[in-house]
């Protein structure tokens, strides 16, 4: 897909990955409807803007299916059309699974995986009848491998992939593509709280010895938009941490 001009709705981009896929997108001429439960700062929509696209914000928790349903139709009715659903908003709320109660579980399967399944349910009718359109879900490395202390979150991001999966085949008939991309250890907001053993740990783990930035998984999902041959697929962005 060409994205010149075409309208993207980023779930969770106030800040980190979803902030810069915002800007990796806006970057190839697209215009953005940037997503968050709370006010996005002033500063990050004029610096999207400065990239010649109309930027708006459309807050809003996607776990909730009426506001999901909200988010995506005052963007059709801003734009004309939505064009590329980058589900991106995550939560996490690690505990050992002897220690997890139901609340870690069930709050983050709802931000995560149905969050996702709101968007999507609402945005594809729109994609269906255009005949055209490009979904991207956030999963994670973890969602392939498992973590211990992550039960609640690894089963979230796998559900995705399935997820993921089913809407490709799906949505293929009409020409709509449906991707997932499993980030590895990602330098933003959610791993700083992660203390240095921890992230000292993880740096084994990781073949190419660092961790990723937020533009490379942002690049990634604008290549998958760009690929109108790919669909239901997981693209690792991982530093080689799972092959
Ligand atoms: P972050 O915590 O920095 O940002 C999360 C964003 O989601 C924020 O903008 C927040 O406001 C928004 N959000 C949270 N709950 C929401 C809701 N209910 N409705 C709407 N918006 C909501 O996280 P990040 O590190 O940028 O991660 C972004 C995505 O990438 C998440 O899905 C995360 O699980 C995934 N991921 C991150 C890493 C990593 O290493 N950082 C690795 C793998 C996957």
């Amino acid at each position: 897909m060409d994205l010149k001009g075409k309208t993207v709705i980023v779930t969770g981009s106030s800040r980190g990955i979803g902030e810069a896929i915002a800007e990796a997108y806006a970057k190839r001429g697209a215009n953005i409807v940037l997503n968050a439960r709370k006010p996005i700062a002033e500063e990050k929509v004029a610096h999207l803007e400065s990239y010649g696209v109309t930027v708006k914000t459309l807050l809003g928790d996607v776990s909730d299916f009426e506001t999901a349903k909200e988010i995506v139709s005052q963007a059709k009715e801003l734009f004309g059309s939505v064009d590329v659903l980058v589900n991106n908003a995550g939560i996490t709320r690690d505990k050992l699974i002897m220690r997890m109660d139901e609340e870690d579980f069930d709050a983050t399967y709802q931000v995560n995986l149905k969050g996702t399944f709101n968007m999507i349910r609402h945005a594809l009718p729109l994609m269906l009848k255009q005949r055209a359109g490009s979904i991207i879900n956030i999963s994670s490395v973890v969602g392939e491998t498992g973590n211990t202390g992550q039960a609640n979150y690894a089963a979230s991001k796998a559900g995705i992939i399935g997820l993921t999966k089913s809407v490709a085949r799906e949505a293929a008939t009409r020409g709509i593509t449906c991707n997932a991309i499993a980030p590895g250890f990602i330098e933003t907001e959610m791993t700083d709280v992660l203390s240095e053993k921890i992230q000292e740990q993880m740096l084994t783990q990781i073949p190419l010895k660092r961790f990723g930035k937020a533009e490379e998984v942002a690049n990634t999902a604008v290549f998958l938009s760009e690929n109108s041959y790919i669909t239901g697929q997981t693209i690792s962005v991982n530093g080689g941490m799972y092959m």
